[in-house]
């Protein structure tokens, strides 16, 4: 930890000297507004000022997009290829400072952010392999016409990310949009400006011409909504709540902005009596109590079948009690402080409200401590699917348990839900497995397994979970435009 720590410093040295700047048109600039502090949840003091973007940085930074766009575009795919390969090795070489930097940031833990700094390279690798191929079109021949289509990129766009993740996301976001030829305006969440600074630096380094990736810091009303209502942006890549998903939606209907929107979830994880249930255990802890439980996919609802349910919870009650708290820079910590203040306030009230609606606190249901923002990984048990910690996304490490006796009575609680990111289902029964899926109102599900991306597979969801999907070709249909000519034979 200790090491960590004083690494950690020698790298945060150069921005408690001068704040994080914005990066527009490939200069550092000061935000209009002047700076906000931005601290850390490990112990609330103040890593460093931040640049306080507003409409005309945004502005300024939707210009340089803009300007930069045709060079970017008409570079020869191969020389686009080559520096989208650069970013990603700058991101490898990186990548210590990357997930320490992100950690202090966000409280995520050392453990899990290490792996999510060089999931950003491979964004940018699988992304950069696709550069020559993303705008080849097809041939259609009628009897009287030859007729072509091609894709181009639709233009300067708008990334707007949230704090879980930071990094990782938004290479996940910028990396197509930068191979499908666009450029590029980011406006990272206000709680974790780190590495959204350090991702443009490792840009640029790799010989991205100036303009086409630039960050604006700033507060999602101002600088956010800007970006949403501004005329130059073609499309905004966006990821956080779904509320927020619906706010921007109208904030960008007067430009006809178009929207991908990856939102919040309520995923429900469903174990069977007949799964490989040590397996599933493991599974049910790593997707609520890994990356803090600050991630949209995580299984936030546990449905157990009632045969197995006693003997289930008993051994999910020792597991999670035994999971560790602690600074998330110290290897061994497997939860850090959760992210923010005004969220740590959110997490925790569902500990009363949890006792309110009548459910059992099985494991957990504390803060730790008075210096951060840290909690203990909860497990809510007797609860049923009407109450709060049920319906709500609460964003944390807290499980929600919640029993069935038949295979209609969990697809009917899975899908009773606001949400559809998710599901995850554990059963060795493969043909109960399919009439789950087919039925399960999700745009991803797992069966037998935890979430594992494969990049080439969409991302995204239903409902108000989101609109449109990432990953593979889904990515550059967003990022690009559909052209058909026709040629008379
Ligand atoms: P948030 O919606 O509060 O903020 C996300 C971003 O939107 C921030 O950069 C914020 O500044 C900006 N923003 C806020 N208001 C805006 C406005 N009016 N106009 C333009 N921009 C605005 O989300 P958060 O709390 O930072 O992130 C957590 C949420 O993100 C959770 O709901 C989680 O499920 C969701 N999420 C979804 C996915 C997915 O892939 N579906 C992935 C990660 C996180």
């Amino acid at each position: 930890l200790d090491t960590n720590i004083e690494k950690l410093n020698g790298y945060l040295a150069r921005f408690r000297e001068t704040g994080i700047l914005n990066r527009v048109a490939g200069e550092d600039v000061p935000g209009s507004a002047g700076v906000y502090q931005n601290t850390t949840p490990i112990d609330k003091s103040v890593i460093c000022d931040v640049a306080h973007g507003t409409a005309a940085d945004i502005d300024a930074a939707a210009k340089a997009a803009h300007a930069a766009f045709a060079e970017w575009r008409d570079m020869p795919a191969l020389e686009r290829k080559k520096i989208l390969i650069k970013v990603a090795e700058g991101i490898e070489a990186r990548a210590e400072e990357i997930a320490l930097c992100e950690c202090y940031d966000t409280g995520q833990t050392l453990r899990f952010m290490s792996k999510a700094a060089l999931r950003g390279a491979e964004n940018f690798r699988y992304f950069a392999d696709q550069v020559v191929e993303a705008r080849d079109g097809q041939h259609l021949k009628s009897p009287t016409l030859m007729n072509i289509t091609t894709r181009t990129p639709i233009g300067p766009v708008g990334v707007i990310t949230p704090w879980n993740t930071p990094f990782m996301l938004s290479t996940w976001k910028i990396a197509p949009a930068l191979a499908a030829g666009c450029t590029v305006v980011h406006k990272p969440a206000e709680a974790s400006p780190l590495t959204a600074r350090l991702l443009v630096e490792i840009a640029e380094e790799a010989g991205l011409p100036k303009g086409v990736l630039n960050t604006v810091n700033g507060f999602g009303e101002d600088a956010g909504k800007a970006l949403t209502e501004h005329p130059l942006i073609k499309a905004i890549a966006f990821v956080g709540e779904s509320r927020t998903g619906s706010i921007i939606t109208k904030q960008g209907a007067d430009t006809l902005k178009r929207m991908h929107l990856e939102l919040g979830g309520k995923n429900p994880v469903i174990v069977f009596d007949d799964a490989d249930l040590d397996r599933a255990l493991d599974a049910v802890i790593f997707m609520i109590y890994s990356i803090n439980g600050e991630r949209c996919t995580s299984s936030s609802r546990l449905l157990i079948q009632d045969t197995i349910k006693d003997a289930f919870e008993a051994k999910l009650i020792e597991r999670v009690n035994n999971i560790k708290v602690g600074h998330p820079l110290d290897p061994a910590t497997e939860i850090g402080p959760i992210v923010t203040e005004e969220h740590f306030n959110k997490v925790t009230s569902y500990f009363d409200i949890a006792k309110e609606d009548g459910a059992t606190v099985a494991a957990g249901g504390e803060k730790v401590g008075e210096q951060g923002y840290f909690v203990r990984p909860t497990l809510f048990t007797n609860a049923n699917n009407d109450m709060r910690i049920a319906r709500e996304e609460i964003f944390g490490p807290v499980l929600t348990s919640i029993p069935f006796s038949t295979e209609e009575e969990a697809l009917s609680i899975a899908n009773d839900t606001e949400y559809g990111l998710t599901g995850y289902i554990w059963t060795k029964d493969l043909t109960r497995a399919l009439r789950m899926t087919d039925k399960i109102e999700a745009g991803m599900i797992w069966v037998n397994s935890e979430n594992v991306r494969h990049l080439p597979t969409p991302f995204g969801g239903v409902k108000a979970s989101g609109i449109g999907r990432d990953g593979g070709d889904w990515s550059f249909e967003f990022y690009m435009e559909q052209k058909h000519v026709g040629f008379a034979l």
